[in-house]
C-alpha cells in the first residue's frame, strides 16, 4: 500500500487503479494471509477514487484545494480571494464525506462505512479469515467503484480497471450476490418479533470473520428457537446471544443520530428483560414483549425513556410511588 498522493489527478488516477488491482492480485492469491493487504489496498483505491474526483474539482491554482485537509485563503497576483491547499496532509474519510456532501456528490456512504470497519477490524478477525470471509468486502467495492466511475468520472469502469481486474471484481460480486440471496431466503422462512429484525439479520456481519453470509440453522418456525452460523467461518450462535448485537448494530447509526439531533432513540432496554426493545416497532426483541404505549393513568404517550415504568409514564409512576 502507501501509495503517495501525488499533486496531479492523473497520477492520482493512476494510483486508484494499480491499488485496486493489487488488492484483487491479493484476492486471487492461494495465500490467505494477503486477505488483509486484499482489504486495504481496495479500500486505499475507493478514496484515491474519491480523492482523484476532488482533485479534478480543485481550482488550477489552488495547490490541490479540495484534496488537503488544511486549507487556507491567500491572495493572487491579481488581488483576488483564492484558497489554497496547505501541507502535505490530505483529506481523511470524514473530510472527504463532508466534501462530498457540500459539493452534491452521491455516494452510498453506509456501504463505505462497512468496507472501512471491515477493513479496521481485520486484524481481530485474523484467526478465522479467508477468501470467502472478504467476498463481502469485494463486493460491497464492486458497487461503489462500478457507481463512483460510472456517475462521477463518466468513465467505462471496465476500460479504466483493465479487463483482468474487472473479471476478479464481476466474478466475486457474483458469487457473493448469489451466496447473500441464499442466506436471505433462508432468513425470510421463519417468524420474527418484527420484519426489523429480520432485516437486521441480514445486514448483520459475522464477528468472527466480518462475512455476511449469515443463515439460520432451522428450516422453518420462530427465529428466537433457531441458531444462526456464518458460512464462511462456521460460527454458529444461538438467536438469544447473537441477537442483541445483532439489533444494536442494525439501530446504532439512527441512535446516534437521536443523541445527536434529539428525537426517540429507537432502541431502549426491555422492561421485562434484558434484552434490546424496538421502541417504533413496539416490541422486544429478546422475550417478544410489547409495552404498553399509553399510560393508564394519564393517557399520555410513554416516552422510550420511560418504558421502565410501563404501563404508566414516568410522572404518573413517580407519583404514585410517592402515595403508597
Ligand atoms: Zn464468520
Ligand atoms: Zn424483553
Ligand atoms: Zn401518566
Amino acid at each position: 500500500m502507501a501509495l503517495a498522493v501525488k499533486g496531479n489527478p492523473v497520477s492520482i488516477l493512476n494510483n486508484a487503479v494499480d491499488s485496486i488491482a493489487i488488492g484483487l492480485e491479493d484476492y486471487s492469491s492461494p495465500d490467505e494471509r494477503r486477505v488483509i493487504s486484499c482489504a486495504r489496498n481496495i479500500f486505499a483505491g475507493i478514496l484515491l477514487l474519491f480523492k482523484h474526483k476532488l482533485s479534478l474539482l480543485s481550482e488550477p491554482d489552488s495547490d490541490e484545494a479540495l484534496i488537503k485537509q488544511r486549507v487556507l485563503p491567500a491572495i493572487d497576483d491579481d488581488e483576488n480571494l483564492i484558497w489554497k491547499g496547505q501541507g502535505k496532509k490530505t483529506v481523511d474519510v470524514q473530510s472527504i464525506k463532508e466534501r462530498f456532501e457540500s459539493l452534491n456528490i452521491d455516494v452510498d456512504w453506509k456501504r463505505i462505512k462497512k468496507i472501512n470497519d471491515f477493513r479496521n477490524d481485520i486484524e481481530h478477525y485474523y484467526s478465522n479469515l479467508s477468501h470467502e470471509s472478504i467476498r463481502s468486502l469485494i463486493s460491497d467495492s464492486f458497487l461503489i467503484i462500478n457507481d463512483f466511475i460510472h456517475s462521477h468520472l463518466d468513465d467505462d469502469p471496465k476500460e479504466l480497471l483493465g479487463d483482468e481486474a474487472w473479471a476478479v471484481l464481476i466474478e466475486v460480486n457474483e458469487v457473493y450476490k448469489k451466496e447473500k440471496a441464499e442466506c436471505a431466503s433462508a432468513l425470510d422462512k421463519l417468524d420474527y418479533f418484527s420484519d426489523e429484525i429480520q432485516n437486521a439479520f441480514e445486514e448483520f456481519s459475522c464477528e468472527e470473520c466480518g462475512s455476511g453470509l449469515i443463515a439460520p440453522t432451522l428450516d422453518e418456525g420462530d427465529a428466537i428457537e433457531s441458531n444462526f452460523t456464518c458460512k464462511s467461518c462456521d460460527n454458529n450462535l444461538p438467536y438469544e446471544s447473537i441477537i442483541n448485537k445483532v439489533v444494536g448494530e442494525y439501530y446504532m447509526h439512527d441512535a446516534y443520530l437521536s443523541q445527536k439531533d434529539g428525537g426517540d432513540t429507537p432502541i431502549i432496554d426491555c422492561p421485562e428483560c434484558c434484552g434490546i426493545y424496538l421502541y417504533e416497532e413496539g416490541v422486544c426483541s429478546s422475550c417478544g414483549h410489547t409495552a404498553e404505549r399509553e399510560c393508564q393513568r394519564c393517557g399520555s404517550t410513554i416516552i422510550p425513556e420511560e418504558l421502565y415504568a410501563e404501563p404508566f409514564c414516568g410522572y404518573c409512576a413517580h407519583v404514585m410511588a410517592k402515595d403508597d
